[in-house]
């Protein structure tokens, strides 16, 4: 949230099912309180990061300013671009008002902030950086302990080089505070440039990691939004949605038992998920 007499602004929402959250903390003191809400400016398109677009510009009537990247995908809502109905999540349909472009310049928040294309996790995804704080707010473009999923070379073939290429961008940056798009903000931003420079190593050798990586890291996504999911179910789930179906026909070939099995086992040993009493849970509680 960057606050402002001009008007505030909300960068990303957060997941659909997090709406009355979402509503109720821009509602207390610390948020906004009974002030409008001047805009919403999303990094980037995916259902953790614009699922309260539609329920906040309903709400205080604001406009909604996403990446130019990804105004043609909003536009179409086009749920495998979007990694919607395609991954298992969901989020309710906007309309962008206006588009953010790499190299311009916003004051938001009293701030002057500079768009930064950030392509790989999101290949239209940006960042915004304060040159006079020297603030980044990275999306999910870099955490303090990696980046977000990024699809393999046979799904998304410039993905993993724009990751790299993205991270080249960033370093030539002079950034004291991070706000990341999950995680707490961070100040110590050579460490993490080089934890996610050796990620992106460890995935330029074995690409197949990056297949794996991506099932795992969504279907957490999926249980972080649904909560929970009887074991019982997830072969369903993975011979279903499509990332999983056209994974494992690229990469696995496994029964979707077996593939649900791996997962769970990959996802427990991670300690990433756990099952209780038949059901699947998400080990961490706080995202998105
Ligand atoms: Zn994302």
């Amino acid at each position: 949230m960057l606050r402002s007499r001009d008007g505030h602004v909300l960068i990303d929402t957060g997941y659909v099912r997090h709406v009355p959250l979402t509503l109720a903390l821009l509602a207390t003191p610390r948020g906004i309180g009974a002030e409008p809400l001047a805009r919403v400016v999303n990094t980037h398109c995916h259902s953790d990061h614009m699922g309260g677009n539609a329920a906040l510009a309903s709400r205080y009537g604001c406009p909604v300013v996403v990446p130019v990247g990804e105004a043609p995908h909003i536009e179409a809502w086009d749920e495998r671009a979007l990694w919607l109905d395609w991954a298992g999540q969901s989020a309710d349909r906007f309309t962008a008002a206006s588009v953010v472009r790499p190299g311009e310049r916003h004051v938001w928040g009293d701030l002057e902030w500079e768009a930064i294309a950030a392509p790989g996790h999101d290949m239209g995804a940006l960042c915004f950086f304060n040159a006079e704080h020297r603030v980044l707010i990275s999306g999910d473009a870099l955490w303090e302990h990696g980046f977000g999923v990024v699809m393999p070379p046979e799904v998304e073939p410039t993905a993993l080089a724009a990751t790299r290429s993205t991270l080249d961008a960033l370093a030539h940056l002079d950034v004291r505070l991070v706000i990341p798009g999950h995680g707490e903000p961070f100040r110590d931003y050579a460490a993490a440039l080089e934890r996610a420079y050796r990620r992106v190593e460890a995935f330029e050798t074995d690409p197949m990691r990056l297949a794996r990586h991506a099932l795992k890291v969504i279907l957490t996504f999926t249980l972080l939004d649904r909560r929970t999911m009887p074991l019982a179910d997830l072969p369903a789930h993975v011979e279903r949605v499509g990332m999983f179906r056209e994974f494992n026909a690229r990469y696995f070939r496994l029964p979707p038992a077996e593939l649900a099995a791996f997962l769970v086992k990959e996802l427990t040993r991670a300690g990433a998920v756990r099952v209780d009493a038949g059901k699947l849970l998400p080990a961490a509680v706080a995202a998105g």
